[in-house]
């Protein structure tokens, strides 16, 4: 078990990594605790959780809605959950986004932690106080910066994940070791399969490696404005391809990824044989590198999801493989990258 700390604007959070679901009783409230989780880690996990009134949500991104969050607050006044409550979200990405908003805004807000049972919410949603909803098709429209006091991260549960899923979470994974881990980048070339085999010692390590990532960047930046962009590599070609091509995050993140590194490597930035080292880890991670759409199609949704900024985007360059760098780049620059492929 290793513990990794996060430093927020209001409150630290402790991100517990390897540590057993068994074990969670030891760190919350001894009353007043209240879970949110979702019918899927119900079924398998429901018989771990500790002895307190549970709420079960619809699995799936489209349950994150306001509606949802409302529900959820009119059940927290039923159940007497007062200033003193404190909210557990027990589930991936969604369940941990939902947990972190209706606690950032019930009373005012409460205390809260997650126990992340995705490779993505281990690796990614569930660190850096970032809670939220969606609204009319736009993910996290309204949504806090709070920290979740905090994280049990058991990799043993990852076995329980399909494997897209698990898949999902790596993109994330190799995104991180892009940004500011070349060793582990190089280890999961050489440990591929005995990852997708769900090797418990390497997904820890795997895990705690991620997580020290981002939360080296969001302790340097909670609020977004120049550090924490470099956790978007992949994202600006990755959302606009989730969007044209309606695949899970993070095959689109995959995607996006490998747009990335053939920008920079266009730039000067990266070597060629680099860009195909980070093209090779993806496919032996079973994750896609291009899609068949027109990009012209990409860039339209890309350009679209820009609207509200000037003409170019803050786009995140891998400046060799473990270090990125953020330039602002003409939209049209990408674009004839884009369609010039
Ligand atoms: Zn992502």
């Amino acid at each position: 078990m290793e513990t990794i700390f996060v430093k927020g604007l209001f409150r630290n959070s402790r991100i517990l990594v390897g540590e057993h679901l068994n074990q969670l009783s030891g760190y919350l409230p001894e009353a007043n605790v209240f879970i949110i989780t979702d019918a899927n880690v119900h079924r398998i996990y429901s018989a771990d959780f500790p002895d307190y009134p549970v709420y079960v949500m619809h699995p799936g991104e489209q349950s994150k809605t306001t509606d949802s969050a409302v529900a959820i607050c009119q059940w927290l006044m039923e159940q007497g959950a007062g200033r003193d409550a404190f909210l557990l979200g027990i589930g991936g990405g969604m369940v941990c986004d939902m947990t972190g908003f209706v606690a950032s805004v019930y009373m005012r807000g409460i205390p809260f932690a997650y126990v992340a049972t995705s490779l993505l919410a281990q690796v990614d949603a569930s660190i850096g106080g970032k809670t939220g909803v969606n609204l009319d098709g736009y993910k996290n429209l309204i949504g806090t910066f709070n920290q979740p006091l905090f994280v049990l991260c058991d990799t043993t549960m990852l076995t329980s994940l399909p494997e897209t899923e698990l898949r999902n979470g790596l993109a994330e994974a190799v995104k991180h070791t892009l940004i500011a881990d070349k060793r582990m980048f190089f280890k999961l070339i050489e440990k591929a399969e005995a990852i997708l085999d769900l090797n418990e010692n390497l997904l820890e390590k795997l895990v705690s490696h991620s997580i020290k990532v981002k939360a080296d960047i969001v302790c340097k930046d909670e609020v977004e404005q120049g550090e924490r962009r470099k956790l978007n590599l992949g994202h600006t070609w990755g959302h606009a391809v989730e969007k044209i091509d309606r695949v899970p995050h993070g095959q689109a993140v995959s995607i996006g990824l490998v747009f990335a590194a053939a920008l920079s490597e266009q730039k000067g930035l990266l070597s060629m044989a680099e860009k195909e080292q980070i093209e090779k880890l993806l496919v032996m991670l079973g994750l896609p590198v291009s899609t068949s759409t027109d990009p012209a199609l990409i860039m339209d949704a890309l350009t679209r999801d820009k609207k509200k900024e000037a003409d170019f985007i803050h786009f995140v360059l891998i400046d060799g493989i473990g270090k990125v760098r953020v330039e602002p780049i003409p939209l049209s620059e990408i674009k004839t990258f884009a369609l010039g492929r």
